[in-house]
């Protein structure tokens, strides 16, 4: 049995917004029902659109959102609803890093203070002589393979991908256990993303780290993750093991997603069938009736439209929300 380390279950995430044209309040349904588990040392990636729910997936986890219903359980411990002492207790274990290296850093803060700062703020610091504090500093930035006389530099001084590097130096100063990874290559050119995607594999195999990695770059996340979730309109559509989605996805909009991916073989990219999703994403205030991505898919048939599909396990942990996955298969 997998040491599960987060176990989210039927998480639901709505906003009330005003209606249009006089009608009352309506909800906004940011994430509509999601449940994953994540085993200890693992990544579980996380792709789709933008606007799919995936961020809003991993700032819930991270009870910087309230979840509207559902349960999050995280080492064992119900923290759906954990209040500001637990949370700020939680925050040791688990840390974000966002998408952003340039907003992300104060530039006003030296690189050693950036470091420091979760410290400050759990109050790890009492007890510690500054020696200690700027040994844990130095440590930290030898260990995302940035030199220790960095320290007392400030942003402006680096490049995105070392600022990326300070990011992850600040995270893993609290000695996390787990990571939400928000789209934090995106910012980045191609060649830094692959340098800052081996460092995190790299912390995972040596710290025991556990990932959700967030990322619209299929192959990005492909390379990281060892499950990954697609995700439209704030439900999962299909959840399973890197290896196997990339080889048999099942469902019409992961088949979609991946054959709009680039590969580098232009050959084999010339070659292939490209599925074209038309129209847009339909409003998360007033999604379809059925299943969700009826609007886009060229399977879509009367019961699409009309009855929701069940999220269901179609053989060794392959989980596809779609009426017709046995005929696709
Ligand atoms: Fe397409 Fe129907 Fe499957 Fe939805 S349930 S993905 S509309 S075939």
């Amino acid at each position: 049995m997998a040491d599960i380390l987060l176990n989210v279950e039927g998480m639901k995430v709505y906003y009330p917004v005003k209606g249009d044209f006089g009608k009352g309040r309506e909800f906004v349904k940011a994430v509509d029902g999601v449940s994953f588990r994540i085993a200890r040392g693992k990544t579980l990636g996380i792709v789709g659109e933008s606007g799919s729910g995936k961020s809003t997936v991993g700032n819930c986890v991270m009870r910087n959102l309230n979840i509207t219903s559902g349960k999050i359980i995280f080492n064992g411990q119900d923290i759906s609803r954990a209040g500001k002492g637990e949370l700020r207790h939680l925050h040791k274990q688990l840390q974000m890093i966002t998408q952003d290296p340039f907003s992300a850093l104060d530039p006003r803060m030296s690189v050693r203070s950036i470091i420091l700062e979760g410290h400050h703020i759990q109050r790890m610091d009492k007890g510690m002589s500054r020696t200690e504090l700027d040994e844990l500093a130095e440590r930290m930035l030898m260990l995302v393979g940035l030199n220790p006389k960095f320290a007392d530099r400030f942003p402006h001084e680096f490049s995105g991908g070392q600022r990326q590097r300070i990011n992850i130096a600040r995270a893993l100063a609290l000695s996390p256990s787990f990571l939400v990874c928000d789209e934090i290559v995106s910012a980045l050119d191609v060649s830094i993303q692959a340098q800052i995607v081996g460092l995190m594999m790299r912390l995972q195999e040596e710290l025991g780290l556990t990932y959700i990695f967030i990322g619209h770059d299929l192959s990005v996340v492909r390379h990281i993750s060892d499950q990954v979730a697609v995700m439209y309109l704030g439900k999962i559509m299909e959840l399973t093991s890197s290896d196997e989605l990339y080889a048999h996805p099942l469902h019409p909009y992961t088949q979609a997603l991946i054959s709009a991916a680039p590969i580098p073989d232009p050959e084999a990219d010339l070659a292939r069938e490209r599925i074209l999703l038309e129209g847009e994403v339909p409003s998360p205030i007033n999604p379809p009736l059925g299943c969700n991505f009826c609007t886009r898919c060229r399977y879509a048939d009367e019961r699409c439209r009309t009855e929701e599909p069940p999220f269901l396990d179609v053989g060794g942990g392959h989980f596809v929300a779609c009426h017709r996955v046995n005929e696709e298969a």
